[in-house]
């Protein structure tokens, strides 16, 4: 049976390389045997800050429902109400993880052309998990929230992405990036807890000091694989590892949950460009490559992200890239050589 895939364009550039990246799934999709011969069944939904300035809700309860009874989500962007938006949809689909390679691609201008990395960041928890303060004029505080359960379940899960080989080739293994000599209470468990998943699993695990991490990434990212991290933590190393492969436009990820998963770009809304069709679709359809694998078509998405390295490393290539292409060019150029 056909898959149902819950499309959630947004604000912004997502209206236009959302649909970009439907047009590589439906390629992906006629290309393949493995595919159900009707495709994808797409279901569209509303979210962000249009839907609120008409509705009064940034996140309306059918698009919520919809998310979470999916086998998969694709999101766009959202601007101003991203927040509210993204972090019940992440709730919706029940992710606990979010997966964010950064990898430099040829003929992309990146500050590191060696850059392979892919992190694995954990998602409900540390000091996202919205326990902040105001107990006076002065004092304002932050409780920092981590468990034995999410810490192990980030850490099974790491487990078992490298025993697919779904890490980057030059690394076996993983390394946890930390800060447990000082957060000894809260790092110390995530810490000690990973390592014991990895050490029970027999995985390859080694460990750094997260502001060791961000100096030595830059310095050599070939030292780096697969990066298991909490969530601040992760959510700024893959942003510096983003600065090190050359472009938002080209970084995708995942939030993924037991049964259910949510893909989006790591880009936002890009107001300075949306509506010119001019946005890169890259990030998007290699979040589409992303569901591929999720739904258990390996190769389809890896035939995704062989077109995409096609079309970076010999054009067309949109103007953040130096080129002068349309969005549609470029997904075209994608399209044919699915
Ligand atoms: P938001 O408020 O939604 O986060 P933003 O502009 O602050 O929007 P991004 O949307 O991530 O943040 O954009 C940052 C910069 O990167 C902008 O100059 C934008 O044009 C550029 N950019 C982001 N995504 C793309 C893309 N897919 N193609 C081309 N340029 C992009």
């Amino acid at each position: 049976m056909a898959e149902e895939i819950v499309v959630i364009e947004g604000d912004g550039i997502g209206g236009e390389v959302v649909p970009a990246a439907i047009d590589v799934l439906d390629a992906a999709a006629a290309s393949s045997d493995a595919i159900d011969a009707d495709g994808f069944t797409y279901t569209y939904a509303a979210a962000g800050d249009a839907v609120e300035a008409e509705t009064g809700e940034a996140l309306p309860a059918e698009t919520y429902e919809a998310a979470a009874n999916a086998d998969a989500t694709l999101f766009g962007a959202a601007g101003e109400t991203a927040a509210d938006v993204i972090l019940p949809l992440r709730d919706a689909v029940g992710s606990f993880v979010n997966v964010r390679p950064a990898k430099a691609y040829p003929g992309v201008d990146a500050v590191r052309p060696e850059t392979d990395v892919v992190f694995l960041r954990e998602n409900t928890e540390g000091v996202y998990s919205g326990h902040e303060d105001r107990l006076s004029e002065d004092l304002s505080t932050l409780t920092r929230v981590v468990t034995s359960s999410a810490s192990r379940e980030l850490a099974e899960f790491a487990c078992e992405f490298v025993a697919d080989g779904r890490g980057p080739d030059h690394r076996d293994g993983f390394t946890v990036a930390h800060k447990a000599n000082v957060m000894r209470e809260t790092d110390g468990r995530f810490r000690e807890e990973v390592l014991s998943v990895a050490e029970e699993h027999g995985v390859d695990a080694d460990e750094e000091l997260m502001d060791a991490f961000a100096t030595k990434l830059p310095l050599d990212p070939t030292q780096y694989g697969v990066v298991v991290c909490g969530n601040l933590a992760g959510d700024v190393l893959s942003d510096l590892a983003a600065g090190l492969v050359g472009g938002l436009g080209l970084l995708p990820s995942a939030n993924i949950g037991h049964d259910n998963a949510l893909f989006e770009p790591v880009h936002g809304t890009a107001p300075d460009i949306a509506g010119e069709g001019v946005a890169n679709p890259t990030a998007a359809i290699l979040s589409a490559a992303m569901l591929l694998e999720y739904l258990g078509y390996v190769d389809e998405g890896q035939g995704v992200r062989d077109a995409v390295e096609g079309v970076l490393r010999d054009g067309p290539r949109t103007g953040d890239l130096g080129g002068s292409a349309t969005t549609s060019e470029v997904t075209a150029a994608i399209v044919e050589r699915l």
